[in-house]
């Protein structure tokens, strides 16, 4: 296979000629297929089937502490759901709340609280001329969305393979007291798959902000979402309130997770660990905000999955079903792609996402004529604050909503775009 760089223009036009005949006939056949958000298969919301029924009578109601689920009380979360999720963060319980059924939400009304009312006594972020945030990219369009909303100037930050740039991240927060937080998904990051190495998570630990507010945003969301059963092909990373705690800036995180991507997306349960000072902080507000959160669905959770290890058995049961989808992209992408220069991915070993970099300049080409031939993808830019990629050259693939079959066409028209799409480039 010749990279496409190294043929001459005569060979490029033939190349073209080729590739657009198979790009028309597969837009022929009118397919209508969909690799644009991370959402669990049909087959994936099935194992969690028996979460509908853990539940069926009164007496199932309580709580290990006497709390009857269906009445109001317990705003921090129910025992057994703190310990569930705090086990599944690494964390002691009562550093843990248990919130509703999105972490996005803790998110969002942690950046908004951290405006209102500022944060630990801090200047209120509204109070200020400018507030900026560090975004590693490519990263999560929604944690963007976030702070964008709140009028957030947002920085990027390159990722490394080890996660985000430290050199830049610990020169920026020293020198510049408006960064206020950076968001992070520590852990098969969305979209790369990346996860951070010991010295990043203790750099980050071990930062020292200009402002005394500054707070990392590290959204676990895919802790526990290993694609191998393997111990040696699952990602570990340190555990960041410990490694805060050791360096003496216990305040300075804040940690999400949720089991969106375990049991029911948009339909689990969330938690935050951070703190004492910082969780007392959080349940100060709570308390206009809610009497309680849905200790019904805390309950059921923690009887379907009982514990860790429940949970990480259940875990290895989404990894059978997500893995070959991962194998499959990946191994059209080297079959099809593989050596021609016009694009790099890598082979997560978990997560939601496969992230691509096609060559600068052709990420918008390439979902538009994926899009033609009937394949949506995440719009090229999400990855990127305000939705920018200054290269137009990431794209985000998104593997576990099609079934194995429809993901090999949709494999298929991808790479069928990019080579398209390249071409027309190369030949300009
Ligand atoms: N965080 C990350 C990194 C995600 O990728 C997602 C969903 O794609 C979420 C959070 C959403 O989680 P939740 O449903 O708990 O709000």
């Amino acid at each position: 296979m010749r990279a496409y760089g190294e043929l001459n223009r005569e060979e490029l036009l033939a190349m073209k000629q080729e590739v657009e005949a198979s790009y028309e006939e597969a837009r022929g056949k009118g397919l209508k297929l969909d690799m644009s958000r991370g959402k669990p298969s049909k087959k994936q919301l099935d194992l969690a089937e028996g979460m509908l029924t853990v539940i069926s009578s009164n007496e199932d109601c309580m709580a290990e502490d006497g709390l009857d689920c269906r009445n109001y009380g317990g705003p921090v979360g129910i025992p057994e759901a703190r310990r569930f999720m705090g086990d599944i963060m690494g964390v002691p319980m009562d550093q843990v709340i248990v919130c509703g059924n999105a972490s996005l939400t803790i998110m969002f009304d942690t950046v908004s609280r951290s405006f209102t009312h500022g944060v630990l006594g801090n200047t209120p972020w509204s109070k200020l001329d400018r507030v900026k945030f560090l975004c590693p990219v490519p990263g999560y369009d929604r944690h963007f969305g976030i702070t964008e909303y709140f009028g957030v100037e947002m920085i990027n930050v390159p990722m490394t393979p080890e996660g985000p740039d430290m050199d830049l991240v610990e020169k920026l927060v020293a020198g510049d007291e408006s960064i206020k937080g950076i968001w992070c998904v520590p852990k098969y990051s969305n979209p790369q798959g990346i996860s951070y190495s010991d010295e990043t998570v203790r750099r980050f630990a071990s930062l020292k902000p200009a402002a005394k507010d500054f707070r990392i945003f590290w959204d676990n969301a895919y802790c526990i979402h290993h694609l191998y059963e393997e111990a040696e092909k699952q990602d570990q990373i340190l555990n960041i309130i410990e490694e805060c705690e050791k360096a003496g800036n216990p305040d300075m995180v804040y940690e999400f997770a949720s089991t969106s991507k375990v049991s029911f997306a948009g339909g689990g349960i969330s938690a935050v660990a951070s703190s004492k000072a910082n969780l007392e902080e959080i349940k100060r507000h709570m308390n206009y905000q809610i009497i309680s959160h849905d200790k019904i669905n805390q309950l059921r959770h923690v009887k379907f999955f009982r514990d860790l290890e429940g949970v990480k058995a259940h875990m290895m049961k989404h990894a059978a079903i997500m893995r070959p989808k991962f194998e499959t992209v990946v191994s059209v992408l080297e079959k099809e792609l593989g050596g021609l220069g016009i694009g790099s991915w890598q082979m997560p070993k978990g997560g939601y996402f496969i992230s691509f970099d096609a060559m600068p300049g052709c990420a918008r080409a390439i979902v538009a004529r994926a899009k033609e031939a009937g394949l949506v993808m995440t719009g090229a830019g999400a990855t990127y604050p305000y939705g920018k990629d200054p290269e137009d050259s990431n794209i985000r693939i998104a593997p576990s909503l099609p079934t194995p079959e429809e993901l090999a066409v949709a494999a298929d028209i991808f790479v069928l775009s990019v080579k398209l799409v390249s071409l027309e480039k190369l030949l300009e």
